[in-house]
């Protein structure tokens, strides 16, 4: 039983917190479906890639060679990222400053995957990444949440979904936000992506084997949430 009880007369039932880790292919929903997650828990919700998005961005504007572990590994000592919520949603902040707009244009998709291969970036990311699940009730998505940063999470999904499916979803979020672009150019990206970070020797990007595979390519955003809470109403009742 680990439905616990806020006081001996109130009877309010306070939920076991978990962790919920979310990793999958480029462009797959997993950001749509931890959002929800989150906010219909009331948990702390974490953008991995945008972490990782935020380092490329830091390289590139400060011209650091990523072949240079020594440049990479001073660099990062002058990296520090948050995210804040703001009127418009969760934001990402590289050094006090909101980049959340500037790490999804392409410039950044098409480097962020060889900066993501290496260690000296993952291990910089993934403490922090680990000390922000500390106290659980928290749904953290990326490549290797399940595998790496929380291999013991209570609840580990794995998300894929057709490619012209995702590119579509990638297409029209770029061009949502007046990044107009072209749709072989985003499906190349998502390709190259998924190929570079499953390949990758550190931390490639691979199911756990204790994860629940989920194909939403056929499932509206609300059915896949759906289908994710009674998964963890499943924890909470155990
Ligand atoms: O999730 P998003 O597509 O924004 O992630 C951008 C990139 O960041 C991924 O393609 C991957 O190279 C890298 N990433 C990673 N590990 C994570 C999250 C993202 O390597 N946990």
């Amino acid at each position: 039983m680990v439905r616990l009880w806020k006081g001996l007369f109130t009877f309010e039932p306070v939920m076991k917190r978990i962790i919920i880790a979310i990793d999958g292919y480029s462009s797959c929903g997993k950001s749509t479906l931890a959002k929800a997650l989150a906010k219909s828990l009331h948990y702390a919700y974490v953008d991995t890639g945008a972490m990782y998005r935020a380092v490329t961005l830091y390289f590139l504007n400060n011209n650091v060679d990523i072949n240079n572990r020594e440049a990479v590994k001073d660099a990062l000592q002058h990296i520090e990222i948050h995210f804040e919520r703001t009127k418009t949603g969760n934001h990402t902040f590289l050094n006090d400053v909101d980049v959340e707009n500037e790490i999804r244009t392409m410039r950044i998709s098409e480097m962020v995957s060889p900066v993501s291969t290496i260690s000296e970036v993952r291990r910089f990311l993934v403490a922090q990444q680990q000390k922000m699940g500390k106290r659980k009730g928290i749904v953290m998505d990326g490549r290797d949440i399940g595998t790496v940063v929380f291999p013991n999470a209570e609840l580990k999904i794995f998300l894929t979904a057709d490619t012209n499916i995702r590119t579509q979803r990638r297409f029209d979020e770029l061009a949502s936000k007046g990044q107009p672009t072209d749709f072989e150019a985003v499906k190349r990206n998502l390709l190259e992506r998924d190929m570079i970070d499953s390949n990758r020797a550190d931390s490639p990007l691979r199911q756990a084997d204790d994860a629940i595979l989920i194909d939403n390519s056929d499932l509206t955003p609300s059915e896949q949430l759906e289908k994710v809470l009674n998964m963890v109403h499943e924890f909470e009742m155990v």
